[in-house]
This record gives structure tokens, C-alpha cells and sequence, in this order.
């Protein structure tokens, strides 16, 4: 069975921690480094729901995109929900691998493989970092899209019914630039670079009004929706590089925000 350590290198070659935010907390997080693996958890984040699922599953390690513990950790108490699942995690064994920025950012991390589903031609990252690497990244639609085309496209590939829109649906699109998650910081390199839209898994209202101002179309499909489809892209790809170790996506893992418009009037319609 390969140790913790063995995917920690096979993962530092996916998604290498260089090119992690300088504010992030990525890499191994929790564990030893010894630990076989024998049954491995991916998924987006840590929390009471994905851990009570590791450790009746018995996992030996989650691999989460976003990191626990990601702020300093001076005390290690049940008085927080970080404390609690720590601890939890901790006597039940499971260890912890995030490589968050990393993988955003990574030759075939989150946003490359975004810009591929969107079928944008010519991609290059953002800020690029390396060959093929580096924050967010951008490209072209042969022949153009509408706004509307391209957020459908994007609903096709996410497996979503829902999104947010700012900017008109007609608009045409040639240019895109995409960051999972909440990257509003990146709407000013979008401009720079040239793009007629920009994916954002989740935006801040200031950052909407901007983008309206510049006539930049956003598409905001929500957080969980712009990365959740990785980690279980990624279940695949560490379950075809170890078969000997047992690897799920979690299945427990939800959405905490829901739509529920239509679930409303349906519940109406049916009084
Ligand atoms: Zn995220």
C-alpha cells in the first residue's frame, strides 16, 4: 500500500505547492506521513458532514481542495467547529492533504479544465506562472457565443439548472476568462487581458457593478459548482495512479446554498 507520502509526491507533480497564493495553507495538513493508504476520501471541503463520512468509511485521507486547518491553530479544543472536526479526524486517524491554490492553478488543475469545458481555444493562464501553469486562465470561442450560449454551455458542463448573470444575454463573446471559486480579485486581469466574459464560481456586489461598468459579462455558477466537479475528476485520476487504494468522491458533500425558487412554487402548485 503506498504511504501518505507517496501521494504527497505524486500530488506535489499534479498540482505543485510553488504554485499555491502566498496566503495559503496547502499540502499536508494533518497526519503521518508513514500512514498507509488503503481507502482514500476526496472532497471540496472539511467539514462535520465529509468527516463523519471519512471515518465511517474508514479513510486513511481526505484530500480536500480547501484547507483544515487554514488559519493558525494556537489551541486544540471542541469549543470550535475547526477544534471539534480536528479532533475527531485525529483520533480517528484520518489525515488531511489540501492543495487548493495549487490545484486552481495547476497545468491541468481546476480552471485549465474549466476553460476545456467551456470549449475555449488557446488557453493561457492569467497570471501565468510557468509552462502551462499559473492563476486562472483565459481564451477564445471559435466563431463567438452569446453570453446566453456560453452560460448554457457552462450549465451543461457543471451539471447545474441554475446560475447568476451579470450583462446581457445577447452580448457576444469571443474572449473568457475563467477563476474558480471566490477569485473577484481577478476581474481587473481580466479587463487587462482583454475578455468579453469571465466565469467566477462566486462574486461580491461591488465586483458585479464593476464588471456591469466595464461590460464584461460574469457568469456565477457558485463556489461549490466551479470546483466541486474537480475533486471528483481528481477521485479518478489518484484512484487510475494507485489502484490498489479504494478512492471516492464524497457522496455526502453538499451545496450549503440552494435554490429554491422552484421548489417553492412547485411545493405550492402541489396544495
Ligand atoms: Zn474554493
Amino acid at each position: 500500500m503506498p504511504t501518505i507520502e507517496a501521494l504527497h509526491v505524486f500530488l506535489e507533480k499534479f498540482a505543485p505547492s510553488r504554485l499555491a497564493e502566498s496566503w495559503d495553507n496547502v499540502g499536508l495538513l494533518v497526519g503521518d506521513r508513514q500512514t498507509e493508504v488503503r481507502r482514500l476520501m476526496t472532497c471540496l471541503t472539511v467539514t462535520p458532514a465529509t468527516v463523519d463520512e471519512a471515518i465511517h468509511e474508514r479513510a486513511d485521507l481526505i484530500v480536500a481542495h480547501h484547507p483544515l486547518p487554514f488559519a493558525a491553530v494556537k489551541r486544540l479544543t471542541a469549543d470550535t467547529i475547526v477544534g471539534q472536526i480536528l479532533l475527531k479526524l485525529i483520533v480517528a486517524g484520518v489525515a488531511v492533504y489540501s492543495p487548493h491554490t495549487a490545484f486552481d492553478s495547476a497545468a491541468e488543475g481546476i480552471n485549465q479544465r474549466l476553460a476545456e469545458g467551456l470549449g475555449l481555444r488557446d488557453i493561457v493562464a492569467m497570471v501565468p506562472h510557468q509552462e502551462g501553469q499559473g492563476a486562472g486562465r483565459w481564451g477564445k470561442i471559435e466563431g463567438g457565443l452569446t453570453l446566453g450560449e456560453l452560460a448554457q454551455r457552462l450549465m451543461n458542463f457543471l451539471g447545474i439548472a441554475n446560475l447568476q448573470v451579470v450583462g446581457n444575454l445577447e452580448q457576444k463573446i469571443q474572449t473568457v476568462a475563467v477563476a474558480c471559486g471566490a477569485a473577484g480579485e481577478f476581474l481587473e486581469v481580466a479587463r487587462r487581458v482583454g475578455s468579453d466574459a469571465m466565469v467566477l464560481g462566486e462574486a461580491r456586489f461591488h465586483t458585479c457593478l464593476e464588471a456591469e461598468a466595464w461590460g464584461i459579462g460574469l457568469l456565477l455558477p457558485g463556489h461549490f459548482a466551479s470546483e466541486r466537479f474537480a475533486v471528483e475528476e481528481l477521485a479518478g485520476l489518484l484512484g487510475r495512479q494507485f489502484p490498489e487504494v479504494q478512492v471516492w468522491a464524497s457522496r455526502q458533500e453538499r451545496d450549503p446554498l440552494e435554490w429554491i425558487g422552484s421548489r417553492l412554487s412547485a411545493a405550492e402548485a402541489g396544495t
